[in-house]
């Protein structure tokens, strides 16, 4: 168990000044947009949480950033109506795009 990575190293100095390591679990990291890798709003990181506070529930929620989600939006209606071809989005978004297109 103690030579798993899953477990972080604390030093930490008794009372009696003897050096020792302590190990705890690694917190968990906070979300990340897939888009433009900002952390995401209103999800906390935490294990023990229900299914609804684990993410929002605005389209792409949990996924994209509002920002990333609003432009991927705009950009799949405006490609919808043909005002704009799918070689003009970048890669990244192209692939929300579709799946926006595809419902
Ligand atoms: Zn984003």
């Amino acid at each position: 168990m103690q030579r798993s990575r899953s477990l972080r190293r604390m030093d930490r100095v008794t009372p009696k000044g003897r050096h020792v390591l302590h190990y705890e679990r690694k917190k968990n990291s906070l979300p990340h947009c897939a888009i433009c890798s900002k952390e995401l709003n209103g999800i906390k990181a935490s294990r023990s949480k229900g299914r609804s506070l684990r993410k929002n529930s605005r389209i792409f929620g949990g996924v994209l950033c509002a920002n990333c989600a609003s432009q991927v939006i705009k950009s799949a209606s405006r490609v919808e109506n043909g005002e704009m071809k799918l070689n003009d989005i970048s890669i990244r978004q192209r692939t929300y795009i579709l799946q926006m297109i595809s419902h």
